[in-house]
C-alpha cells in the first residue's frame, strides 16, 4: 500500500525563502495581513485533509469506479467519496481563495494551489470534482451577469454545488469551432440547448445537490467556426429566483466512459435535450469567456501531475531504501544484510532524483505562477497587473505540458524503481502512471499547448513576453554572475537564454516561409522553454540554499536542495541541446513522408 506525507517543508521553502510571498502580499491590500504562520497553519490542516481523508480512498476509487443508473441517469461515486466531499465542504475548503463578496475567505491563490497539489497527490480522481467547480466559479466571476453571480457563486463557493466544463463533442475536441450543440433563444430571455457532449469530467455524481454546467453552444444565427461559439450556464436542477432548487433540467448523463485511469471521476456523456440555460458573456464570444476556465484548468492539470510526481517519488524512495538486491559495484554497503538496498545503485538514484527534481522544480514554477495570479488580481499598480497577466499567459502552456510530460517520465521512473512489483496493483505505483496519462491529453493536448506557446505567445508577439521572462533570467545572472559557487547553476541558464533568442528567431524566420515549421518545432521548443524556466527556478532554489549553508545553517534540507539542483543541471537540463537539434531538423523530414505513411 502506498503512503503520502504532505511536503510542507518544501512548500514553505519555496513560498517563504525563495519567492518570499508575504513580502509581496504587503503591497496588495487584499492580502496585506496574510502572514507566513497563517499560510503554514492552513497548509498543515490541508495536508491532514489530503493524507487522512482523500488519500485512503485513492485505491478503492480506482478499483470500484463510478456507476450509472441508466433509468434515473444518476451516478454513484466510489465508497467514501461522498463523505469525504461533505467533510471538505464542512471544513470550508472550497471557499479558500474565493471572493469574500460571495462567501469566500479571500486567501491568496498560492495557498489554494499548494492545497490542491496535496489533494492531487492524495487522490486526483476525487480532486477533480471540486477542482472543476473552482474553474466554473472563476468563469462566472469574470463573465457572469450580476444575477448569475448572485444565483450561482455563493453555492459554488460553499461547495453545495459543483461545476463542469462542457466543451467536447464526439466529432470535436481540439477544434471547438466544429461544435454543433444548439441554443435557441426563448421569449423569457433564456435559451434551450440541444446536443451531445462527451468526456465531461465530474459531469454527473452524488456529491452535491446541484451541478452547474458551463456549456459551449451555437446560437441559430452564429457565424461558422470558433467565432460563432457562445457560453451558457445550464444547471442540473433549475434554480428559482431565491436560489432554491426547482425542476430537473433537460441535461442528463447518457453514459460513463470506461477508461485507463482516474476511475473515481465520472467521465460523462452528456445529453442536452432542450435544457434551459442562460448566456454567459456576449453572444459568439463564448471561447473568450471559457478561456478563463480553461486557463485555470490548464494550471490545475499541471498541479495534478505535480501531485502525482511527488507521491510517486515518496513511495519509490521508501522502497529503494528497503528493497535489497545485488551488491553495490563499489563494494558492499550493508554488511549486515545478504544484499545492498537498491538505493546504492547509480541508476536507481537517477530515477529517484529525476522525480524529485521534477517535483521540486514544478512546485517552484506553479507557486510562482500562483503568485503572478495574485499580483494580476490584487496588485494596486496596473502595470504590475498587466505584466503578471502576460507572464501567466506565457507560462500556462509550460505548466500544463512540461509538468505533465515530466509527470509521465517521473511516475514511470518511480514505477521502474519497484521492478516487477511496480507493475502489480497492490503497490499503487501503476495507478499513478495510469492516472497521470490523461493529464497530457485533456485541457488541450500537449501538442496543442506547444503550438499555443510557440505560435501564439512567442512568435505571435515577436517574442515580447518571452523577453519579459528573459529579463528575470538576466537579473539573476547579473546578481550571481560573479559568485563562483553559483556558476554551475547560472552558466547553463545564461547560455540557454542566449541560445533561445537565436533559436526562436531562426524558427520564426523559417515559419515565415513555411508555417508548418512551427508545428514541426513546437513540441521540442516547449520542452526547451520548460527547461529554461525550471533552470531559472532551480538556480534560485540553489541560491537560497547556498545562502543558508554559507550562514552556517546545519539543516540537511539545504544540502539536499543543492545536491538535487546539481543533479538537475547535470542530468536533465542538457537534453535541451538535443531538443534544439531535433527542432532544427525542420518540417521537411516530417511532411515529405507520404510513402512512409502510406
Ligand atoms: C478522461 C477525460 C476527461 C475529459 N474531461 C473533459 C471535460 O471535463 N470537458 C471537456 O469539454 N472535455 C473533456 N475531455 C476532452 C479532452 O479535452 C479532449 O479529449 C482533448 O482536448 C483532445 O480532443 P480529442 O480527443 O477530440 O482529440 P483530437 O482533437 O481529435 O486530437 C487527436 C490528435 O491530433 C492532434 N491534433 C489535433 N489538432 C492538431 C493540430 N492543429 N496540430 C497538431 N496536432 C493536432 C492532437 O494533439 C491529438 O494527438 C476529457 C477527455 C478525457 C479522455
Amino acid at each position: 500500500m502506498p503512503s503520502y506525507t504532505p511536503p510542507l517543508r518544501d512548500m514553505q521553502f519555496v513560498m517563504h525563502e525563495v519567492l518570499k510571498v508575504t513580502d509581496e502580499y504587503k503591497a496588495m491590500p487584499r492580502h496585506a495581513d496574510v502572514d507566513a504562520d497563517t499560510i503554514n497553519a492552513i497548509l498543515e490542516e490541508g495536508g491532514k485533509f489530503a493524507s487522512e481523508v482523500t488519500f485512503p480512498l485513492n485505491i478503492g476509487g480506482d478499483t470500484e469506479g463510478c456507476k450509472l443508473d441508466k433509468a434515473t441517469h444518476e451516478v454513484v461515486t466510489p465508497t467514501g467519496f461522498k463523505e469525504a466531499y461533505a467533510k471538505y465542504v464542512e471544513g470550508g475548503w472550497p471557499a479558500l481563495s474565493c471572493d469574500p463578496e460571495y462567501g469566500g475567505q479571500g486567501l491568496p491563490i498560492v495557498v489554494n494551489q499548494a492545497f490542491y497539489e496535496m489533494l492531487n497527490s492524495a487522490n486526483q480522481a476525487w480532486t477533480m470534482y471540486p477542482g472543476l467547480s473552482h474553474g466554473a466559479y472563476e468563469a462566472l466571476h469574470a463573465h457572469g451577469t450580476e444575477a448569475q453571480k448572485k444565483l450561482y457563486l455563493p453555492r459554488l463557493v460553499s461547495g453545495e454545488w459543483t461545476g463542469t466544463m462542457c466543451l467536447t463533442e464526439p466529432h470535436c475536441g481540439t477544434d471547438l469551432g466544429l461544435l454543433r450543440t444548439r441554443a435557441e433563444p426563448q421569449a423569457d430571455g433564456t435559451y434551450r440547448l440541444t446536443g451531445n457532449k462527451i468526456f465531461i469530467s465530474a459531469g454527473e455524481h452524488d456529491l452535491a445537490q446541484n451541478i452547474v454546467h458551463l456549456v459551449l453552444a451555437r446560437l441559430p444565427d452564429a457565424p461558422k467556426g470558433s467565432k460563432g461559439v457562445s457560453l451558457f450556464v445550464v444547471p442540473k436542477f433549475n434554480v428559482n429566483a431565491d436560489g432554491s432548487l426547482g425542476s430537473r433540467n433537460g441535461i442528463f448523463c447518457g453514459g460513463l466512459e470506461h477508461k485507463m485511469g482516474i476511475h473515481g471521476n465520472a467521465t460523462a456523456q452528456i445529453v442536452l435535450d432542450g435544457a434551459v440555460g442562460t448566456l454567459v458573456g456576449e453572444p459568439n464570444k463564448g471561447l473568450q469567456a471559457m478561456f478563463v476556465m480553461m486557463n485555470a484548468a490548464r494550471i490545475g492539470v499541471g498541479m495534478q501531475s505535480l501531485g502525482l510526481t511527488e507521491v510517486a517519488y515518496q513511495n519509490a524512495l521508501a522502497y529503494a531504501k528497503d528493497r535489497i538486491q545485488m551488491r553495490s559495484l563499489s563494494g558492499t554497503k550493508a554488511k549486515d544484510k545478504p544484499a545492498d538496498p537498491i538505493i546504492v545503485h547509480p541508476d536507481v538514484r537517477k530515477m529517484l532524483l529525476t522525480a524529485k527534481a521534477y517535483a521540486e522544480g514544478g512546485r517552484a514554477l506553479t507557486m510562482f505562477c500562483s503568485l503572478l495570479i495574485d499580483r494580476e488580481l490584487h496588485h494596486p499598480d496596473a502595470k504590475v497587473r498587466k505584466d503578471a497577466e502576460e507572464l501567466v499567459a506565457l507560462l500556462t502552456p509550460i505548466v500544463k505540458a512540461f509538468i505533465t510530460d515530466n509527470g509521465h517520465i517521473a511516475t514511470n521512473a518511480c514505477m521502474q524503481v519497484f521492478g516487477g512489483h511496480g507493475f502489480i496493483k497492490e503497490w499503487g505505483m501503476e495507478q499513478f502512471v495510469r492516472d497521470n496519462r490523461i493529464n497530457m491529453i485533456y485541457e488541450g493536448t500537449n501538442t496543442v499547448q506547444s503550438l499555443d506557446l510557440l505560435g501564439r505567445k512567442v512568435l505571435g508577439n515577436q517574442g515580447a513576453t518571452l523577453k519579459k521572462f528573459g529579463k528575470l533570467v538576466a537579473q539573476l545572472v547579473e546578481e550571481e554572475g560573479v559568485n563562483e559557487k553559483m556558476a554551475e547553476f547560472i552558466n547553463p541558464i545564461a547560455m540557454l537564454g542566449d541560445q533561445m533568442t537565436k533559436f526562436t528567431t531562426e524558427i520564426g524566420f523559417k515559419a515565415f516561409q513555411n508555417p508548418d515549421e512551427v508545428g514541426a518545432a513546437a513540441v521540442d521548443y516547449l520542452r526547451v522553454a520548460g527547461h529554461l524556466v525550471f533552470g531559472y527556478f532551480w538556480a534560485r532554489m540553489a541560491q537560497a540554499a547556498l545562502r543558508q549553508i554559507d550562514a552556517g545553517n546545519p539543516d540537511p534540507f539545504y544540502k539536499a536542495k543543492l545536491q538535487t539542483a546539481r543533479f538537475y543541471f547535470a542530468k536533465l537540463f542538457p537534453e535541451t541541446a538535443m531538443l534544439m537539434r531535433t527542432a532544427r531538423a525542420g518540417a521537411k523530414v516530417l511532411l515529405e513522408t507520404d510513402e512512409a505513411l502510406s
